[in-house]
């Protein structure tokens, strides 16, 4: 049990190709630009990997997925405690999916091991609506994104809703939905420095 922390976690969520990345890049640079102090900025799948590679279990991250499900579930642990140890004294964000569409079903990005040991104060879920998350996927040409019709996505927000719940219940935290709709990034970003303000108290 690490002991009673002085910093934060605030997990940012949120279905692949929202806009996590952007609204937190532009949150962290509004943030510097007023002063706020340090903020680190974890990346959940990063931390994974780089674990993975230094136990020379993987030389790319594309092969993570295809080691076997309990080392898999170990690392994933690992990285939850990394980040929790970073987390002793500082504010950290932690950029991660709350649900991983699989061929066998939703797998949860933040189950009871991980969010135990992140302890997370806020959980975000950065949403839009199920049209402009598909139209920004289709034309986000420098990923290869998967494809969901507009039905999928919507049930896929749901569920993540769903997901954030049960974390919240396990640890306590609160959860706040950020809206990022079309063009109006720099507003969620707004709303996302609000929050790391109102950690800070
Ligand atoms: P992933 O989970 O795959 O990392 P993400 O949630 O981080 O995805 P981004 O990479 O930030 O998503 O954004 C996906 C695409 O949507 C990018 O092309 C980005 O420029 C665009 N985008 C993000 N926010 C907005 C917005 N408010 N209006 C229009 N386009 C946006
Ligand atoms: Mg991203």
């Amino acid at each position: 049990m690490l002991p009673e922390r002085q910093g934060s976690v605030f997990v940012v969520t949120g279905i692949p190709g929202v806009g996590k990345t952007t609204v937190l890049d532009a949150a962290l640079e509004a943030a510097k630009a007023s002063g706020f102090g340090e903020v680190v900025l974890m990346n959940y799948g990063t931390v994974m990997f780089e674990e993975a590679k230094s136990r020379g279990l993987v030389e790319n991250r594309d092969q993570m997925r295809s080691l076997p499900t309990g080392i898999q579930r170990e690392i994933q642990r690992s990285a939850a405690e990394k980040i929790a140890s970073e987390a002793q004294d500082k504010i950290v964000i932690v950029d991660t999916h709350m649900l991983i569409r699989t061929p066998e079903g939703f797998l949860p990005g933040l189950p009871q091991w991980v969010v135990e040991a992140l302890r997370p104060n806020i959980i975000v879920l950065v949403e839009a609506f199920p049209e402009e998350i598909a139209g920004r996927r289709s034309k986000d040409v420098a990923r290869d994104r998967d494809v969901e019709s507009v039905e999928d996505i919507r049930l896929h927000q749901e569920l993540c809703r769903a997901a954030a719940m049960a974390c919240a219940e396990v640890t306590g935290s609160t959860v706040k939905i950020i809206m990022n709709h079309d063009g109006k990034a720099e507003e969620a970003a707004a709303e996302t420095v609000k929050l790391f303000k109102a950690m800070k108290r």
